[in-house]
């Protein structure tokens, strides 16, 4: 079976069946369950579960609706999105440059699908792997409480080549921003002079309001389905406490009687979840409060996030899992950003500030927990976080990092990393990845195969699965949070091949290793 009309991939397997709606596949998922016995022994019960797997062949129709769309990254992705479209070429310094989604997993990366005859590897897209939303036929809508147009919104954010610019201002000129709910409160008081946009009454009338704009969206541009995704500025953190958002109760009463700890975010959230569409979250704030995540859990529909994962914490996802990995003890890490552009500005406030502080600080925890050789129960490696807004360097943020390890009797390793990150750039892509992994995530459900009438299961509402893309992971409660990018990518690339009935990867090649 072909997975997708442009794959040049065709799986031949008797385990897998193509009908009209589904891929269905036959799969033994693997796994092993460790027990501790009293005298503190592990033991490890492999264990095998015979599944059927299917993925809905019907890919819709996609509408992206962001909040915070006339910012660097909103502007970003709608002018990429048309670039890409048009395949537009521009002249740069150094040469003629084209459209491209780098950056991006789905679009731009490639998955090892096995080894051939002469035992190279072998390697397909990741979007021929199954059908996915094709970025050409997304639509875009959205708010922001800047009024801006889109065209002189991507002026304003100063990412793009001026001479891409300039071949699609015009069509960015006729998207215009939905008013949005703004709270002076939850947004650093230095973006007060952008708001010029903005929905008035109480908590609960922007509310409806939302759920309004989500379906005239549908209505007149005729998507299937909506995904929202916050992309506006970093709130605050809002209290979590018993009568105002513990439970969705609650939160449903907090909002009608118009609380002023319910955050713009989180009012986004349900009415998003409200009108059945996934929600993800950007930004580092806890959008997601206990009563958000039981109204997901009660709606079925999806949220995930929290934060892109674009620069800086996605290499230390990456360089502390090398490291303890290694069996290299990291003891110190120390993480200062320099940045201008508005983004920048708004982290300049100190409850802004410490939302991110909070989101990137985590990042090692899991790895550190991995390997006790290394670390005692209580100890970390000392891991700080600093942010400067420097307006000069724009979108070009630098990020600049030290880590110092313990290494074989006593010695020290340092290594230190400067890492330019053209913000939008980097975090654009994600944008796009989230919103496609995420549309694909609700056409896959599995099921036992030993009972036929076992009932098809969907994703958990918590969408674990889109972690890769996130710096600080919302994972279903009791489930354990993982922050390392390789085991993050693994777990995308082997559910999409379970899909398709082929085994995790395991890179054993025991063909290339034995006669
Ligand atoms: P930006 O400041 O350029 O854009 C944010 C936009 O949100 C602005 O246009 C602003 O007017 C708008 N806005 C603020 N509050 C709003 C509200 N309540 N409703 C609607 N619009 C609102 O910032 P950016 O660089 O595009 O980043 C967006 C978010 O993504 C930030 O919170 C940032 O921390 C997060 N993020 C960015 C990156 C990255 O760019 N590499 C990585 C991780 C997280």
């Amino acid at each position: 079976m072909k997975p997708t009309n442009a794959s040049t991939l065709e799986v031949i397997s008797p385990k897998v069946r193509v009908d009209n709606d589904f891929i269905t596949s036959d799969y033994e998922y693997q796994t092993s369950h460790v027990k501790r016995t009293s005298s503190g022994q592990l033991q490890v019960h492999p264990q095998t579960t015979a599944l059927k797997i299917r993925t809905g062949r019907h890919v819709p129709k996609l509408g992206v609706m962001l909040v915070g769309w006339g910012g660097n990254n909103g502007s970003t992705l709608t002018a990429a999105l048309e670039a890409n479209r048009r395949q537009l070429k521009w002249r740069k310094r150094t040469g003629v440059q084209q459209a491209n989604w780098f950056g991006s997993i789905t679009q731009a990366s490639t998955v090892f699908i096995g080894s051939d005859e002469a035992g190279a590897d072998v390697y397909v897209p990741m979007k021929e792997l199954l059908p996915m939303v094709e970025p050409d036929n997304i639509v875009v809508d959205g708010w922001d409480i800047s009024g801006l147009h889109l065209g002189d919104a991507m002026r304003r954010a100063e990412v793009l080549d001026v001479a891409l610019q300039d071949q699609i201002y015009d069509q960015l000129a006729q998207l215009q921003p939905r008013p949005s709910i703004y709270d002076p409160d939850f947004i650093a008081a230095n973006q007060s002079e952008r708001a010029d946009n903005v929905i008035g009454g109480t908590r609960l009338e922007q509310y409806e309001q939302i759920r309004k704009d989500i379906r005239d969206f549908r209505q007149r541009s005729g998507v299937d389905s909506v995904i929202v995704l916050w992309t506006a500025n970093t709130e605050r953190f809002s209290d979590v406490r018993q009568g105002l958002n513990t439970t969705s109760q609650e939160l449903l009463a907090s909002l009608q009687a118009n609380n002023s700890e319910v955050s713009p975010s989180t009012i986004f959230a349900m009415a998003s979840i409200a009108e059945g569409c996934t929600y993800i979250n950007g930004s580092p704030q806890n959008t997601f409060v206990p009563g958000l995540i039981q109204l997901a859990e009660e709606k079925k529909v999806f949220i995930a996030g929290d934060d892109f994962k674009s620069g800086q914490t996605k290499i230390k996802s990456v360089l502390v899992d090398f490291l303890v990995g290694a069996g290299i003890k990291p003891v110190s890490i120390a993480s200062y950003n320099h940045l201008g552009n508005n983004d920048g500005k708004n982290l300049s406030a100190p409850q802004q500030f410490r939302s991110k502080e909070i989101s990137k600080s985590n990042v090692v925890d899991d790895m550190v927990a991995s390997n006790k050789l290394l670390y005692g129960p209580d100890e970390h490696p000392d891991h700080v976080v600093v942010i400067k807004y420097v307006p000069y360097v724009g979108d070009s943020k630098r990020a600049m990092d030290e880590y110092t390890s313990e290494i074989m009797m006593g010695g020290h390793n340092t290594l230190v990393i400067h890492n330019t990150c053209e913000d939008s750039l980097l975090a654009t892509p994600l944008i796009l990845d989230l919103v496609i992994l995420g549309e694909l995530s609700t056409r896959i459900q599995l099921r036992s195969a030993e009972n036929e009438s076992a009932p098809w299961v969907p994703f958990k509402p918590v969408l674990s699965l889109l972690s890769y893309l996130c710096k600080a992971p919302l994972v279903p409660q009791g489930c354990q949070v993982v922050n390392s990018l390789f085991r993050q990518r693994a777990a995308i690339e082997n559910i999409l091949r379970g899909c398709i009935g082929l085994p995790p990867i395991s890179h054993m090649t025991l063909e290339q290793r034995f006669d």
